[in-house]
């Protein structure tokens, strides 16, 4: 008897297990990391790409974050939404129990931004670890401003700017005039930005799962457009560009607004796009951000169908973000 009842015990827990396993089965497992972005959109922005990538059914998100900076300009009613924690006073500060297991996921997205402090020499080095042996990442939009003295996360970014960053870090990558990708050794400050406006992004490479099939030009909402970002530069596949409407722009080149890098094994998908809610609320950003994430997660892209109501070549599409939880 004692026998039997073991054994439907041990059957019953195999039985939730499998069930379990099969629940997650087949979805991507996502990290969102954040806590420190001067960028006052970004425990919404959190939220935002999670309910994004959630939707799809593809993708499973997790988040996970430092401490986060007490600041008078953040989204205030979005920081119990996003279960932030009482922020710490004054500047930003590594938070030394910051550390991730980064292995237990597909890819990691980092909504982290300017002036954030460095993680530890540990998280580092684990990070690190994870992308050399095949993990996914995602850069977007201020993420490529912090960390400017971490040579490895310049490598992995590719290109980036603000944070004192200048020739020491690498040449500014562009398209140029011949409309060829070009490393530019030109002495200078990497990152600029104009107003924030609508602005038009080209597909430059026509192939790249992530970009195959997206109409050749779409008017993108209400965002900055970076300009002269510069950095290693090593391994980055442009897929998209925008012109800057800086005056200050002396060369007439084509920003990198969308691109691949590849660092070790892993793979990462880097687009400047995202600066605020409208940004972030245009079917162009949702529709790469969807992509990317799968690109760098597992190399392919089986979202392939475009929305309907992507944005074209004259008129910006936004879908109002309604937070569903
Ligand atoms: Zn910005």
């Amino acid at each position: 008897m004692m026998k039997q009842i073991v054994f439907l015990l041990m059957s019953l827990c195999f039985f939730t297990k499998t069930f379990s396993d099969n629940a997650h089965k087949g979805k991507i497992k996502v990290l969102i990391v954040d806590g420190q972005n001067n960028h006052s959109v970004w425990p919404k922005s959190t939220i935002m790409m999670k309910q994004y990538l959630e939707e799809t059914n593809l993708f499973e998100v997790d988040i996970e974050r430092t401490h986060y900076l007490n600041n008078s300009e953040t989204h205030k009613d979005w920081l119990p939404l996003a279960n932030v924690p009482e922020g710490v006073e004054g500047k930003p500060i590594t938070d030394p129990n910051f550390n991730p297991d980064f292995s237990k996921y597909d890819v990691i997205i980092s909504n982290f931004g300017h002036r954030a402090a460095d993680w530890t020499n540990e998280t580092q080095k684990s990070f690190e670890t994870y992308i050399k042996n095949g993990g996914g990442f995602v850069s977007v939009h201020a993420a490529d401003n912090c960390f400017p003295e971490w040579e490895a996360y310049n490598k992995i970014i590719g290109i980036g700017g603000w944070g004192n960053r200048t020739e020491k870090n690498g040449p500014y990558l562009y398209i140029d005039e011949h409309d060829q990708p070009k490393k530019d050794y030109t002495p200078g400050p990497g990152g600029k930005h104009g107003k924030r406006e609508d602005f038009l992004v080209t597909t430059y490479h026509k192939k790249h799962p992530i970009t195959k099939g997206l109409p050749l030009s779409w008017m993108h909402a209400d965002d900055e457009c970076y300009a002269y970002m510069r950095g290693p530069a090593e391994n980055v596949t442009i897929l998209a560009t925008a012109v800057t409407t800086l005056k200050a722009a002396e060369l007439q080149q084509k920003e990198p607004v969308v691109m691949t890098v590849n660092y070790g094994k892993g793979r990462i998908f880097h687009t400047t796009l995202g600066h605020d809610t409208t940004a972030l609320e245009c079917v162009g950003f949702i529709t790469l951000l969807k992509r990317g994430v799968e690109w760098a997660a597992t190399g392919k892209v089986k979202q392939t169908k475009i929305p309907a109501d992507f944005p074209t070549e004259n008129k910006t599409s936004t879908r109002e973000f309604q937070y569903n939880k």
